[in-house]
């Protein structure tokens, strides 16, 4: 299976039932979420319709839109969301710093 297919599958197994460990390792631990550049965001609202991990929300802070995210439900190394931003808004993590964490996770919980 090719890595692109493997993180479609994962993402549709997600929607069914958000994941809380990935490769054994528990999901909070795991630095993987969508940044939003506020100086950027229009509170548009497309990822919120996009993501149907429902990640995003739109909330009202100050009597200001602002939108919100859910870091845990985001599915690691899925980067849906960056390219139907219109404004460049949404970024991610560098994928080798994510991988690193999650072999050192790794290592940390099955010392052999
Ligand atoms: S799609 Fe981009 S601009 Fe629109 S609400 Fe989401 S982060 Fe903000
Ligand atoms: S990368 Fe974006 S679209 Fe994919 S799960 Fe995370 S928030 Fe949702």
């Amino acid at each position: 299976m090719t890595i692109f297919k493997k993180l479609l599958y994962r993402v549709c197994k997600a929607i069914v039932m958000p994941e809380t460990e990935y490769e054994g390792i528990p999901r909070n631990k795991i630095p993987w979420d969508p940044k939003i550049d506020y100086s950027k965001c229009t509170t548009c609202g497309k990822c919120i319709e996009f993501c149907h991990m429902n990640v995003f929300k739109l909330e009202n802070k100050n009597g200001k839109k602002i939108t919100t995210v859910n870091p845990n439900a985001c599915v690691v190394f899925c980067r849906g969301c960056e390219n139907i931003c219109l404004s460049k808004a949404i970024d991610h993590p560098d994928e080798t710093h994510t991988q690193t964490v999650i072999n050192r996770l790794k290592k940390q919980s099955n010392p052999k």
